[in-house]
């Protein structure tokens, strides 16, 4: 096997690390380490680090790990976390603009208090601003993409170039580029148009949606939220459950009792093989007795132990 040789930098003002558990990293506390690991200071650190790296260094982002699976033989490569607390929120003309690495339920927040509706559902998605872009992520009639105006994206080159949702071909929990090939390069930073209104009926909302995810989701336990996209006209969970797979459980993984799909890792001690196992076995048992094809909404990244 070739050793990873860790990327030799100067003038960076983020956190380099070598061979780092991404257990730490994702929602669901599994998977194993990234050969490197990054974390940018902001911006132009992190095209300043790309602009450095040879081309055959791997790059993997992450936001908040909140919708992947890390596999347990992990990540070869570099892993970029864009995630950072001192990510930027802003009012600018008229738009509200956040860097990539903000978390989604805090852009929620944020435009609640600026007087803006209709941002309510990113209070409980708990990823990043660039997660939602790269998902679509959405839920209670949301969904990002339907808010943006344009989007700043990093190449894998270092260089910055601004897009526009019409350079995308947009779905439900899917974003390609307009021409079907697969999101190139990074998000940095977004700029929403959400609508005018009261923020304080905003604000009473986003209380209202974290209250009814906490009666239906099991947030208490490592999880990645809906492991399965909803099927035209249906839910994944529906099925899940009417085919009795509640509870069932590989190794330290189990199909929550709460909401039929998740996958939960109760004692923090689940392999990402036997994460993987349940959505297969889930997959299997749901095509087999109902004849729908479960499609993953989660993204499974590296390599098996
Ligand atoms: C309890 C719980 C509830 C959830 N509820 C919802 C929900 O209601 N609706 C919903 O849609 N999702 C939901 N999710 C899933 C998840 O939170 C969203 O998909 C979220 O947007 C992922 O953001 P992230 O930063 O964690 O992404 P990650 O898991 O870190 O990454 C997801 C994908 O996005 C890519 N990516 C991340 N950042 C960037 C970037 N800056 N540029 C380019 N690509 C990037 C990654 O490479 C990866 O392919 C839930 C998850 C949990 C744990």
């Amino acid at each position: 096997m070739m050793m990873h040789e860790p990327p030799n930098l100067v003038g960076l003002r983020g956190r380099l690390t070598h061979r780092v558990s991404l257990a730490k990293y994702t929602s669901w506390r599994a998977g194993g380490i990234a050969d490197s690991l990054y974390l940018p200071a902001d911006r132009d650190d992190l095209a300043s680090f790309l602009r450095q790296l040879t081309v055959f260094e791997a790059v993997t982002v992450l936001g908040l790990g909140s919708n992947t699976l890390v596999r347990d033989g992990g990540v070869r490569g570099t892993v970029i976390v864009m995630h950072n607390p001192g990510a930027a929120l802003a009012v600018m003309d008229g738009l509200i603009y956040a860097d990539a690495g903000a978390a989604s339920p805090k852009l929620a927040r944020f435009a609640a208090t600026h007087g803006c509706v209709e941002a309510e559902f990113l209070a409980g998605v708990p990823g990043t601003v660039g997660g939602a872009l790269a998902m679509n992520a959405g839920c209670y009639g949301g969904e990002t993409w339907r808010y943006v105006v344009r989007v700043e994206v990093l190449t894998r080159k270092g260089e910055f170039v601004v897009r526009t949702p019409s350079d995308y071909a947009i779905g439900y929990r899917s974003v390609r580029r307009a021409d079907g090939g697969a999101l190139d390069g990074l998000f940095t930073g977004a700029w929403f148009r959400f609508p005018q209104g009261d923020g304080s009926r905003a604000r009473a909302r986003i209380k209202e949606l974290l209250a009814r995810r906490i009666a239906t989701q099991p947030l208490a336990l490592p999880n990645a939220g809906s492991v399965f996209r909803n099927p035209p006209g249906d839910h994944a969970a529906r099925l899940i459950e009417f085919c009795g797979l509640k509870g069932h459980a590989i190794g330290g993984a189990r199909v929550s009792e709460k909401h039929a799909n998740f996958i939960v890792n109760p004692q923090g001690a689940a392999k990402a093989a036997d994460i993987e196992a349940l959505i297969a076995h889930v997959r299997e048992t749901v095509r087999v007795r109902t004849g729908v094809e479960l499609e993953q909404e989660v993204r499974i990244v590296g390599e098996a132990a």
